[in-house]
C-alpha cells in the first residue's frame, strides 16, 4: 500500500529558539548539498514545489518545516552550501547541535548521501555527532537509479557494516518512494 504523507511546507527557522512550537515528533533530514534532499521531499510529496522554498536564494533558512499526516520532517540546509556566508555557516554550526541536543520532539534522522560515492568528511562528522548523541539515525543512499542493482546491493552491504539502518532510494524508482513513506510514517507514529 503507498501511504500518503500530505506534506506541506510550514515554516523556517533561522535559529533553534525561533522553532516551530509543536506536540508531534520530528524528523530531521539531513546531508550534504547536492545528496538530493529536495527531491526527495518532492519525490515523497508527490509536489515539485513543496522543497523548493529551502532552494530559494537569500532565503536559506537553517530549520525548514514540513508538516506531513504523521508528525514533521525539518530540513536542514545542505552542508557544504556555497551560496552561504563564513558567518551564516559559523552560527549554524552552533545551531545545529543545539537543535540535536534539546529538541524534545526530535525522534530521529535521515542522512541523505549520494549512493554513487564514498561519504563525505562532512557526512562522517555528521554520523558521529548523532552517534555521540545517540540519536537514531538511518542512511539514505540517493540516486540508486544512478548505478547497477548488483552495486547498489553490495554499496548497501558495506554501508550496513557500519550503519545499522542503510536504505536505498530513488526519485525514479516508484517502489523506492513508497518505502521511504513507510519508513517516515513508522517512525513518526512510533
Ligand atoms: P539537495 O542539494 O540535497 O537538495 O539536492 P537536489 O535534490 O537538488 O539534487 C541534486 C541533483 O541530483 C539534481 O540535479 C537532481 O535532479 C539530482 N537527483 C536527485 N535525486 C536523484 C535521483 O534519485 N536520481 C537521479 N538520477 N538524480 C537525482
Amino acid at each position: 500500500m503507498d501511504i500518503n504523507l500530505n506534506l506541506e511546507f510550514i515554516t523556517s527557522a533561522a535559529l533553534y529558539e525561533q522553532c516551530l512550537d509543536h506536540q508531534d515528533n520530528e524528523i530531521a533530514f539531513v546531508g550534504a548539498s547536492n545528496a538530493g534532499k529536495s527531491s526527495a521531499i518532492n519525490a515523497l510529496s508527490n509536489s515539485k514545489k513543496v522543497a523548493k522554498v529551502s532552494k530559494t536564494p537569500g532565503k536559506t533558512k537553517l530549520f525548514n518545516f514540513f508538516k506531513c499526516n504523521y508528525g514533521y520532517i525539518v530540513d536542514f540546509p545542505g552542508y557544504g552550501f556555497s551560496k552561504v556566508s563564513k558567518a551564516q555557516k559559523k552560527e549554524w554550526s552552533r545551531e545545529i547541535p543545539k537543535y540535536f541536543q534539546h529538541r524534545d520532539n526530535l525522534i530521529g534522522v535521515l542522512l541523505f548521501t549520494d549512493i554513487r560515492h564514498p561519504m563525505k568528511e562532512s557526512d562522517l562528522e555528521m554520523a558521529s555527532m548523532l552517534v555521540d548523541l545517540k540519536l537514531p539515525f538511518k542512511v539514505v543512499l540517493t540516486k540508486s537509479d544512478k548505478i547497477s542493482v548488483a552495486q547498489r546491493e553490495d554499496t548497501k552491504d558495506q554501508n550496513k557494516k557500519i550503519y545499522s539502518e542503510v536504505i536505498s532510494f530513488s526519485t525514479k524508482d516508484k517502489d523506492s518512494i513508497a518505502r521511504l513513506r513507510r519508513e517516515i510514517s513508522v517512525l513518526l507514529s512510533n
